[in-house]
């Protein structure tokens, strides 16, 4: 892989501006910041820096729907293209009251990114619909997803953008949009979007995909810093998804998971924990605290455990200049998107503590979408095997090619990350060519 000096043009003052400013950060202000920092350690061309830094198309919708009292209530979509030099876009639906332009623009980079690091044919997209779901009974939800599946539906399309479940939404959604999308088209086209049921197209595997990846990533780290995964101690944070697929098969691996926590706060065992009685978010809402063992543990005293491998898998933005000096476990794999802020992030470089970044440890979950798409294009569905050996196969793949980039560059984990994602970015827009 290229790794030259980058010429002093290619720098941007925003780089270290972005990455002094207050803590948190936007997720477009992390993107550009990650962008640029990942530029300084390749010889790439300026230009294509340049068209990265902004989408390729910003989609903006508005959503009218009838309300169950028989009122119109109007919202406000987004679909945000970043990147499809490598492959249709692909990227998540959000429903949250939160969704902005930006917020979709900069989560679609992160795709872009991570799609180029496990070297899937796709690039980066993000969406959603600034509404608060917990405020819609089903009946609106699915009257929303329709009418905004019609209004997005020009720039979605099995080649040309295929959504997925994120923030607030769900299979039944990808199910109401795939149905709605196919309803127009008059044919059913279930490649149009990923994370459905499996009835309809979905593959098996894709719920548990990134806690299986996360998983995956820490019993390799531990085997790359020479730690027995018998021995090795795990704190996870967030026991959803991503947290208690990556907590449970790491405990059927033999690591010793000392603590696991929900938004209540966690258990700690320095025993090890039985994770498949502890309930998770999906069997059990906030159950965490429920569970018999011996201490309890805040959210912020798990973060700063002595343990051999942290995982955050909850939220973004946890680990912060205020206590990444705190931290006490020798490895931080991150579940969740975005959970270590730059200020957190130079602390742990200059403390030596790797951080294994989310667009490698997490990307199970877009690489089994990527699985669901091939059999839906395929009409062929895998077995549940097949999805768990062919994800295992892509995730080491991944893996020792970030390592290397890892080994052989001065350069941390999430750099080298950004390395091998960027390189094959630009080189793909070289090969191209811009036109006209
Ligand atoms: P989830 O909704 O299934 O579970 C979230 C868990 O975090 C729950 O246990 C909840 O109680 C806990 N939590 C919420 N607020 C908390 C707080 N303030 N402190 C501690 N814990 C808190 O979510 P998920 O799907 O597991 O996603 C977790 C993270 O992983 C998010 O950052 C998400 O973007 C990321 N992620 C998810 C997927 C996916 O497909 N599920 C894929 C890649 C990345």
């Amino acid at each position: 892989m290229t790794m030259a000096s980058k010429s002093d043009s290619t720098r941007d003052e925003s780089d270290d501006e972005a990455a002094d400013s207050t803590e948190p950060e936007s997720a477009l202000e992390t993107a550009r910041r990650q962008l640029y920092h990942a530029a300084t350690h390749l010889d790439i061309d300026q230009n294509i820096v340049e068209r990265l830094k902004h989408p390729k198309k910003v989609h903006e919708v508005t959503v009218p729907i009838e309300r169950d009292d028989g009122t119109v209530e109007v919202f406000t979509g987004y679909r945000a293209q970043h990147d499809s030099v490598r492959g249709p876009y692909k990227g998540g639906l959000r429903y949250h009251p939160e969704v902005t332009r930006d917020e979709c623009v900069g989560l679609g980079m992160w795709m872009t990114w991570k799609c180029a690091v496990m070297d899937l044919p796709f690039g980066g997209a993000k969406g959603g619909v600034a509404v608060n779901p917990k405020e819609l009974s089903s009946a609106e939800k699915e009257r929303l997803t329709r009418r905004f599946a019609q209004e997005i539906r020009g720039a979605i399309g099995p080649t040309v953008d295929i959504p997925a479940p994120d923030m607030g939404t769900n299979p039944q959604t990808m199910a109401w949009l795939m149905d709605a999308y196919s309803m127009q088209e008059g044919e059913t086209i279930p490649g149009v979007v990923t994370g459905k049921p499996p009835v309809i197209g979905g593959s098996k595997g894709r719920d548990e995909a990134p806690g299986r990846s996360v998983a995956i990533i820490v019993r390799e780290a531990i085997k790359h810093y020479e730690k027995d995964i018998n021995e090795a101690s795990v704190a996870i944070q967030g026991y959803g998804s991503v947290g208690s697929n990556a907590a449970r098969l790491l405990d059927d691996w033999g690591a010793n998971i000392v603590a696991v926590s929900d938004v209540n706060g966690g258990v700690y065992d320095t025993n090890g924990l039985d994770t498949h009685s502890i309930p998770s978010h999906h069997e059990e809402p906030e159950a965490v605290m429920g569970h018999n063992a011996p201490e309890t543990v805040t959210n912020a005293e798990l973060l700063e455990l002595d343990v051999d491998v942290l995982v955050p898998a909850a939220l973004g933005n946890v680990l912060t200049a205020e206590n990444a000096e705190d931290v006490r476990a020798d490895i931080i794999v991150e579940g969740a998107n975005g959970p270590t802020t730059s200020a957190a992030d130079r602390i742990f470089t200059e403390r030596g503590i790797p951080v294994i970044p989310d667009i490698l440890a997490n990307a199970g979950g877009v690489t089994v979408s990527y699985f669901e798409w091939l059999q839906d294009i395929n009409r062929r569905t895998w077995s549940l095997e097949r999805v768990h050996d062919e994800l295992e196969e892509e995730m080491l793949t991944a893996w020792d090619v970030v390592r290397d980039e890892f080994t052989d560059g001065e350069v941390t984990w999430r750099d080298a990350a950004y390395i091998v994602a960027l390189s094959r970015i630009a080189e793909a827009h070289e090969a191209r060519g811009l036109w006209p």
